[in-house]
């Protein structure tokens, strides 16, 4: 099988990767109005059943999105495959081993740049 890859041994290409801590959104509580108590209809009040007092919700945002700290060097490509299906392109950095995912590789950082804003954009409209 003849697999076309991008890029070849020694090229030099900028990456991106995802940071590895999740996000924390905080966000007003819908359910007391950011109050953190709700009053009953008789006017006893209770502590906001959803915020438990909180006034907030924290979200889990997802991962961030940023460039790779230095320029990589292709050592090698390995193509996963699973009953003759290409699963993956990945590309080795030369001396550290490290794979990347062929849609995570740019030619130039403006590239890899762009590609983590419209990425985390589109996580931003998901939440
Ligand atoms: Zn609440």
């Amino acid at each position: 099988m003849k697999i076309e890859t991008v890029y070849s041994d020694g090229d030099r290409v900028y990456s991106i990767v995802r940071s590895r801590g999740p996000r924390t959104i905080r966000s007003k509580c819908s359910g007391c109005d950011g109050v953190g108590d709700i009053i009953l209809k008789n006017g006893e009040k209770f502590t906001c059943p959803k915020c438990v007092g909180w006034k907030v919700i924290l979200k889990y945002g997802p991962f961030k999105w940023k460039p790779y700290k230095r320029v990589i060097v292709i050592d090698k490509v390995i193509v996963r495959k699973e009953i003759g299906n290409i699963l993956d392109i990945m590309y080795v950095e030369l001396n550290t081993g490290t794979e990347f995912r062929a849609g995570d590789l740019f030619e130039t950082r403006k590239e890899a740049e762009t590609a983590c804003g419209e990425r985390n954009k589109l996580f931003a409209q998901k939440l």
